[in-house]
C-alpha cells in the first residue's frame, strides 16, 4: 500500500515539474503541507517558516475540516495537533489513514500524548513535542517528505519564480516585469506568489482568503476581498488588466495562474 502511494506521489510530482514558457528555467513546485492546528499563533508561526522554505501551506483549524477537506487540499504531508476542538488529532489520524498514506507528523503538548502517538499505532510517521524549534520542525518535514517521495521531494525554495516576463524574487519579496520593479502590498505579494508557485492549480476564493486573513484580520472581509486584491495585482502586473495573461479567473470557483 505504501509502495503504491509512493509511486503515485512520484508521478504527481514529476508532472508538476514543467517549464513555463519556452526557454525559461524550470521551477519545481514545492510540496504542499496541511497544518491542522486550532491555535492561530502556533499555526501562523509554522506557516510562515514553512512558506519561507518554499512549501505551499494550508491551515485547517479543526479535525472535522481536516478529514472532510483532505482531498480538496491534497497535501503531501500533514502536521497534526493532538488537542483540537471536536474530534482530536488521534481520531483525525485514524480517519485520514483510511483514505491516505501521506506522512503525518504529530504536534504534541505532553509526554503522555507522545506515548499515545507511539503506543496506539494509529499510523503517525513522527511527532514533535511543543514547544519545538522551527528548525527542528523544518528538518523533520524534509526528512518525512524525502522518505515518502524520494529525491523528488527535494524541492526546497527556489529563490526566484520566473513566469513569462515576470520575475518574482521570493527572498527580497520583489516583483519585476521586463526588468521594471512592480510595487505590491504584502497581501498582494503573498497572493501572487501562492498562485504563481503552482501554475494551473485552481484556488478557491476561500482558500486564498485563508492565506491572507492574518494580515487583514482587523478588516471585516469576505471572499469578495480576494476579488479586490486580484484586481489590484492585475492592474500592476498585467499589460492589459481586462485581458489578464497571468492570473486567470476560473468562473464560479476562483483563480489560477496561467500554465502557458
Ligand atoms: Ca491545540
Amino acid at each position: 500500500m505504501v509502495q503504491v502511494d509512493r509511486c503515485t506521489g512520484k508521478r504527481a510530482k514529476a508532472e508538476k515539474r514543467r517549464t513555463w514558457g519556452i526557454g525559461l528555467e524550470s521551477v519545481p513546485v514545492a510540496a504542499s503541507i496541511m497544518i491542522v492546528e486550532d491555535e492561530p499563533a502556533v499555526a501562523h508561526g509554522v506557516q510562515v517558516v514553512l512558506e519561507r522554505e518554499g512549501y505551499g501551506v494550508s491551515v485547517i483549524p479543526t479535525g472535522e475540516e481536516a478529514v472532510t477537506r483532505f482531498h480538496e487540499v491534497a497535501p503531501d504531508l500533514v502536521l497534526l495537533d493532538v488537542r483540537l476542538p471536536g474530534i482530536d488529532g488521534f481520531e483525525v489520524c485514524r480517519q485520514l489513514r483510511r483514505q491516505t498514506r501521506v506522512p503525518i507528523l504529530f504536534l504534541t503538548a505532553r509526554t503522555d500524548e507522545v506515548d499515545k502517538v507511539v503506543g496506539l499505532e494509529i499510523g503517525a510517521d513522527d511527532y514533535l513535542v511543543k514547544p519545538f524549534s522551527l528548525r527542528e520542525l523544518t528538518s523533520r518535514v524534509k526528512a518525512l517528505l524525502r522518505r515518502a517521495y524520494g529525491e523528488l521531494a527535494d524541492v526546497q525554495a527556489t529563490d526566484t519564480l520566473r513566469r513569462g516576463d515576470l520575475v518574482i524574487d521570493l527572498e527580497r519579496r520583489r516583483v519585476t516585469r521586463d526588468g521594471e520593479r512592480i510595487g505590491l502590498t504584502t497581501t498582494e505579494f503573498d497572493l501572487l506568489r501562492h498562485l504563481a508557485a503552482r501554475p494551473g492549480r485552481v484556488f478557491t476564493r476561500s482558500q486564498l482568503l485563508e492565506l491572507v486573513r492574518d494580515y487583514d484580520a482587523a478588516v471585516d472581509q469576505d471572499e469578495r476581498t480576494i476579488n479586490v486584491h486580484i484586481s489590484h495585482i492585475r492592474d500592476k502586473i498585467e499589460a492589459d488588466p481586462d485581458r489578464p495573461r497571468y492570473i486567470r479567473t476560473v468562473r464560479g470557483v476562483g483563480y489560477a495562474f496561467a500554465e502557458d
